[in-house]
């Protein structure tokens, strides 16, 4: 375990104690590298990804003041939502979505981060009106051709983008990217702001830059993103799922 990651506590008064004190922490990372950057951190979302987390995290996370939470697969986060029905969160979408999981997301989901084809496009719209609700949709770059770790093309961007803001019940929300493994992210973040650029020229409304995880949150604010999508250093490790 890296030193200073919180260790997942069974004692909730712990477990609250570690939260809080981890909070304290990547909201410092937040504020010096704003600073650095000659950013206001209040331009800053701070979104928990709480995957492989239970719900009695989430709990402590809304206790603490935080109201945006991210998953990334449906199966875990429809009872997470399920069970914390009762607090005032938004729940962010952040992995990769298969068509017939679009129905399950747009009943919970505020924002989906990872919208990538057109049929995605097509499902969500779908699923969001017959659910009576506007969903916020984010397109998924691409930064890494050789990879797939999900995203679109950057030259596909502009087309779902207008895909997005056409539809009956989404809003074009922004672009959302993960860095690729293992090599710097300050070029892949620079090529994102680019993405984001252009497609505010078309939907200037489209402001949301969803970038920076717990390894790159500074370089993503260098780089001009509004949201963060933070795990580790938040919650602590992640066991490996088994399925
Ligand atoms: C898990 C995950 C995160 C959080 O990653 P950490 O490195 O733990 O902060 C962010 N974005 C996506 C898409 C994820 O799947």
């Amino acid at each position: 375990m890296t030193p200073g990651e919180p260790s997942g506590a069974a004692d909730p008064d712990e477990r609250r104690a570690e939260l809080a004190e981890s909070l304290a922490r990547v909201r410092g990372r937040i504020a010096a590298a704003c600073a650095a950057a000659g950013r206001d951190p209040a331009e800053l979302t701070l979104i928990a990804v709480t995957k492989t987390f239970p719900a009695s995290d989430v709990r402590l996370l809304a206790g603490l003041g935080l109201t945006e939470v991210g998953e990334n697969r449906d199966q875990e986060a429809r009872p997470k939502a399920a069970d914390c029905a009762d607090l005032p969160l938004t729940w962010h979408f952040v992995g990769r979505l298969q068509t017939n999981k679009a129905r399950a997301v747009a009943g919970y989901a505020g924002v989906v981060h990872s919208v990538d084809r057109s049929r995605l496009v097509a499902a969500l719209s779908d699923a969001a009106a017959r659910a009576g609700r506007t969903l916020r949709c984010l397109v998924q770059v691409s930064l890494d051709e050789a990879e797939h770790r999900g995203g679109a093309a950057p030259d596909e961007v502009p087309g779902l983008a207008d895909e997005i803001a056409a539809a009956e019940a989404l809003e074009l929300g922004g672009v959302m990217a993960v860095a690729p493994l293992g090599a710097d992210p300050l070029p892949a973040f620079e090529r994102l702001a680019a993405v984001a650029g252009e497609m505010r020229r078309n939907h200037p409304h489209a402001r949301v830059v969803s970038a920076g995880m717990s390894g790159d949150l500074e370089q993503a604010i260098a780089c001009g993103a509004t949201h963060l999508r933070i795990g580790t250093a938040l919650l602590g490790g992640r066991r490996a799922i088994v399925r």
